[in-house]
């Protein structure tokens, strides 16, 4: 590899000629392009090459109350919270089609910001649009009145839009994330803030030109970068009545205790530690080409990943061996080629953190079965192979934490009870499934798995359908019109007589 691939790499992306200027060194406030108050740059240091590839200015507090206070001037005195659900939803059908032509360059981003293997990011960067178009049809069919009849007259029960809302998402899937946070809180009527993390900077901003071209109110969609830090002072600022949070779970903690003293509404989206459970009736072949790609989708770097497999334990060798030669043979390397199936972790912090999970699932007793340490025959980046144990017992760390990374545990039960048991025992709740020839019995099990999503036989998320997770995995959903309702608010207006129809 060495040099040629290193050269292929950092050609593969221009900033300066696909992003431009103003998106690699402005923010996004109040309808223009604004300079950052903020002084302070970090490095943008490339997953494929471990250099660096751009300055990231992080936002202030300054620049995040210069936000905030556009975007409550928006709410409070703009026409976007006053319009019709119809006219909302061709405005946001304006900015998905927007954003739809640049759908290749959000692809190309994720890429090069953060290693995601061309093929995986060409797949999952379309929720973006998928989730605008999907909201669009929700804000002209949703009644966001309704009359009620009560005994002294009637009710007007009024779905006002919750207000001015933080949306901040991680490193590890920004264009798809924002798709569901930024959708729902559009259509129904908020304005917001996205705080974009410095590891993947230039996404919200790229979607902050589409809102430009597309026509939306000054104010209503506002993107500053920055760290922790403006991301705790954006929660915590009084002008804030809502916050969509989608990362690990410690930072949800934070953030639930930053929002509980102004009681301000949050929805926490937070990490997972997901069971696949293969019943005795599975067929081995399609079991492994089905849950293969969600064991360790874009190098175990995704909330919903299989990151535990549970299999009965009289075929536990079978699909050990079985599962180790597919994972042992998958093509690791230069997540600009699209053949490969695992690119480089996202950055160093990353590496050395999943490469100490495994250090510690060796020296717990786990057996590696394939896999174990770093990859340098994919390059100079952060790269590490993907990593199988089995013989993990539900008491080890590797068997409890989330590791995010390429690395699957692999666990033996006796009867279907005691796989239940084992999915089940663990703080996080966010996604599983089944494994089974029999949908009736794959159904059963998954009516007993305490996750927000369980699938049967393959894994989907689809914008009509819910997304969150129970216990520690969050609070709340996003996705379907329960994510709508996460950015509406109740109001209920008794009058004697009737008015006319509500809208
Ligand atoms: P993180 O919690 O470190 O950071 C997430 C975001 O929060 C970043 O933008 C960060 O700048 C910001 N932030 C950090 N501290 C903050 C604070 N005190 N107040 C406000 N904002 C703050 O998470 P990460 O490492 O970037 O992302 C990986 C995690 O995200 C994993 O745990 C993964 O499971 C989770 N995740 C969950 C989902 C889901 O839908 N449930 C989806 C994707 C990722």
């Amino acid at each position: 590899m060495g040099d040629n691939m290193a050269d292929s790499v950092s050609s593969a992306f221009d900033a300066d000629i696909e992003l431009g200027s103003r998106i690699l060194s402005s923010f996004h406030v109040d309808g223009r392009w604004v300079r950052p108050d903020g002084e302070q740059a970090v490095e943008l240091i490339s997953p494929a090459t471990g250099r660096p590839i751009a300055a990231v200015v992080l936002g202030s507090t300054t620049d995040v109350d210069r936000a905030v206070h556009a975007a409550r001037r928006a709410f409070d005195t703009g026409p976007w919270p006053r319009w019709s659900g119809p006219e909302r939803a061709r405005m946001l059908s304006r900015l998905s089609a927007a954003i739809a032509s640049r759908l290749p360059l959000l692809s190309r981003l994720w890429t090069w910001e953060v290693g995601a293997p061309v093929r995986f990011a060409d797949l999952f960067v379309p929720t973006l649009t998928a989730m605008m178009d999907y909201y669009a049809g929700l804000a002209s069919t949703t009644a966001f009145e309704e009359l009620r009849a009560t005994r002294a007259g009637h009710a007007r029960v009024v779905r006002q839009p919750a207000g001015v809302a933080a949306l901040i998402a991680p490193w590890n899937a920004q264009s798809p994330i924002l798709g569901y946070k930024l959708g729902a809180a559009l259509a129904a009527g908020c304005t917001v803030v996205i705080k974009a993390p410095p590891e993947t900077p230039f996404d919200a901003l790229v979607i902050a030109d589409c809102a430009q071209e597309a026509g939306l109110p000054p104010g209503v969609l506002n993107v500053v970068v920055g760290d922790a830090v403006a991301g705790a002072h954006l929660v915590s600022n009084a002008g804030i009545d809502k916050v969509s949070f989608t990362g690990s779970t410690a930072t949800g903690k934070l953030i639930a205790k930053a929002c509980a003293d102004r009681m301000t509404r949050v929805t926490l989206e937070l990490g997972g530690k997901s069971a696949a459970v293969v019943l005795d009736d599975a067929e081995l072949d399609a079991t492994l080409a089905a849950l293969v790609p969600f064991t360790m989708p874009f190098s175990g770097q995704i909330c919903f990943a299989q990151t535990r497999i549970l299999v009965p334990r009289r075929l536990e060798q079978k699909f050990v061996e079985a599962y180790t030669a597919v994972i042992g043979g998958l093509q690791c390397g230069d997540p600009w080629d699209g053949a490969t199936q695992i690119g480089p972790v996202a950055s160093r912090r990353q590496r050395d953190r999943v490469l100490k999970y495994i250090e510690t699932g060796r020296s717990e007793g786990a057996r590696l079965t394939t896999g174990g340490g770093v990859a340098p025959e994919c390059g100079e980046g952060f790269y590490v192979q993907p990593t199988v144990f089995a013989g993990v017992t539900p008491d080890m760390t590797i068997a409890r934490e989330e590791i995010f990374g390429p690395v699957a545990a692999i666990m033996a039960y006796d009867d279907v009870d005691q796989a239940v048991g084992l999915a089940n025992d663990s703080d996080f709740g966010l996604s599983g499934s089944i494994f089974t020839r029999d949908l009736e019995r794959g159904y059963s099990v998954a009516r007993r798995i305490r996750s927000g999503n369980v699938c049967v036989n393959g894994l989907e998320v689809a914008p009509n359908v819910p997304f969150g997770g129970f216990k520690q995995s969050g609070i709340g959903r996003e996705g379907g019109p329960e994510g709508l309702g996460a950015f509406l608010e109740e109001q209920a207006i008794y009058l004697p007589t009737p008015l006319g129809a509500p809208s």
